[in-house]
């Protein structure tokens, strides 16, 4: 039995694929949204499309920004020599929300996963081979502390031993399977003034 029309229904299906968006807040959100008046629904599917067209990757750490190179990287005061690598952009916002980390990063948008068929080549680990050829002084991993974290930041941190290049890896203390961007700065902090060198 259909309780909505087609054109509902539709919204809520699309709505509902959103993460963290269960049928229920995809209902909500739909019908609030058939209910707002014509020009905010206007502009709110015009700051969708602007977002989408304009937010691209850094040519050089990959982190979700909307210039060739992100403000980070741009930056003359940012020790360029630490690289801190992270599965994702909201990781890289986590670490960035403590202000006491003054090194760039590297975003592979993703982690290793075999279960996923997810490997070494589909996330960006070639690029940050490529980033290494400069001065690079130190490679924090701080990926996150799931099974695929791990087997990522093992991979790394095998990869990176014939450049002699220091790795190390944010300390734990963040529990297992733990999402950084859920953990609070402090925790955050004292795992990356805790790492160890692998
Ligand atoms: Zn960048």
């Amino acid at each position: 039995m259909k309780y909505y029309s087609s054109h509902i229904s539709r919204l809520i299906e699309v709505l509902g694929k959103l993460p963290g968006i269960g049928p229920k807040s995809a209902q909500r959100l739909a019908f609030y949204i058939v209910n707002m008046p014509e020009d905010q629904v206007e502009y709110l599917s015009g700051v969708i499309r602007e977002a989408k067209a304009t937010v691209c990757h850094c040519k050089i750490c990959y982190s979700t920004t909307d210039q060739e190179v992100c403000q980070i990287c741009d930056n003359p005061f940012r020790n360029q020599k630490q690289i801190m690598v992270v599965e994702n952009s909201r990781d890289l916002v986590a670490y960035e929300k403590t202000e006491k980390y003054d090194g760039v990063y590297h975003v592979l948008h993703g982690a290793i996963s075999p279960m996923l068929a997810i490997g070494p080549d589909d996330i960006k680990l070639r690029e940050l081979m490529q980033r290494l050829q400069g001065e690079v002084e130190e490679v924090i991993i701080a990926t996150n502390s799931s099974l695929e974290g791990e087997t990522t930041a093992m991979y790394i941190s095998k990869l990176l031993k014939p450049t002699g290049i220091k790795v190390s890896r944010i300390a734990s203390g963040i529990p297992v399977g733990g999402d950084l961007e859920y953990i609070d700065e402090i925790t955050l902090l004292r795992a990356l003034e805790g790492r160890v060198t692998l």
